[in-house]
């Protein structure tokens, strides 16, 4: 019986089998410490009934695991030069297709309808991190049919998203993946389980799609602009944020009034605001605009 693929030797064998080089510019760090996989794979919930979605496999450590849990693995990878090691390494698993796609231009819904028709649905993955952003807003903005996403990230970035007003984490970034999803951080990953190891920490980040909207929002592009304008300076107060970005369309006394309406005090800072608070005041602001 074979070791699993996220192991220091069983990589190293791989690598040299192939010849293969790492590639920065593709995000390439492959995960050694099957023990982490494992424990990923269990807090994603992944079981029998689950189809996942996993993106960038690499030589397969992530996709052996999945492919002992759950009923299908469809996988994408952009690195051409990994299709036959893939090939080689997940042949002792009949529920894994791998497909050479970026995952930017990829109608994720399409494979979704097509593979997964009437069937439980996870994003699992360990994410390659110069588009862990793109990627993730990507798959929140096209409201795949999808349970929820496990992802192992930047701790950094895994800390933007999940975090909670007044903290120096909380941004446009927080507010953008709580409205769509529930977030929290599953656990940390020291730099020793990737080959090579990265620069930086990393964090594993659940995502568990919202049925609805935590709030309402009268129009969702003018709700980001603003939470966007909002932490435009972050040591700036929110009356200034807002009168730099309605320069010329309002003025300050009626920016006033409608912050005193809706119950905010502007001198307050854009850090300090609830997505309630901030859809409470787009929608006040939204009406007075048009
Ligand atoms: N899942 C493997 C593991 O855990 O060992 C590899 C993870 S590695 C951090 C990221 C992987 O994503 C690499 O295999 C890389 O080639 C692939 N990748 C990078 N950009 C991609 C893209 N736009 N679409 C699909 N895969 C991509």
């Amino acid at each position: 019986h074979q070791k699993p693929i996220a192991t220091p030797s069983r990589t190293k064998e791989i690598l040299n089998k192939y010849g293969f080089s790492f590639k920065k510019s593709l995000g390439q760090n492959f995960m050694i410490d099957s023990n982490i996989l494992e424990k990923l794979v269990t807090n994603a919930g992944v079981t029998g009934a689950a189809g996942v979605i996993e993106i960038g496999p690499g030589i397969g450590a992530l996709t052996e695991q999945l492919a002992k849990q759950a009923k299908e693995v469809l996988a994408f990878e952009i690195d051409q030069r990994l299709l036959p090691v893939l090939e080689d390494t997940l042949s002792p698993y009949s529920n894994v297709s791998v497909i050479h796609q970026d995952i930017l231009k990829t109608d994720v819904t399409h494979f979704i309808k097509e593979r997964f028709p009437d069937q439980e649905v996870k994003v699992v993955a360990n994410l390659p991190y110069y588009i862990t952003t793109p990627i993730l807003m990507k798959l929140l903005m096209d409201q795949l049919p999808i349970t929820d996403i496990t992802v192992l990230i930047q701790k950094e970035v895994a800390e933007r998203m999940s975090a909670q007003p007044n903290t120096k984490e909380y941004g446009s970034l927080s507010i953008a993946v709580q409205y769509y999803t529930e977030a929290r951080v599953v656990m940390n990953v020291p730099k020793s389980a990737f080959m090579p190891q990265p620069n930086v920490d990393s964090s594993v980040l659940q995502l568990k799609m919202r049925k609805e909207a935590p709030v309402y929002v009268e129009n969702e592009s003018f709700f980001f602009d603003l939470v966007q304008a909002s932490f435009g300076q972050r040591r700036k107060t929110l009356m200034n944020n807002l009168s730099r970005h309605f320069k010329g369309q309002m003025s300050k006394d009626e920016i006033s009034a409608i912050l005193d309406k809706v119950q905010i005090d502007g001198r307050r800072r854009g850090e300090s605001l609830s997505i309630e608070e901030f859809a409470s005041l787009a929608n006040g602001l939204y009406t007075y605009v048009n």
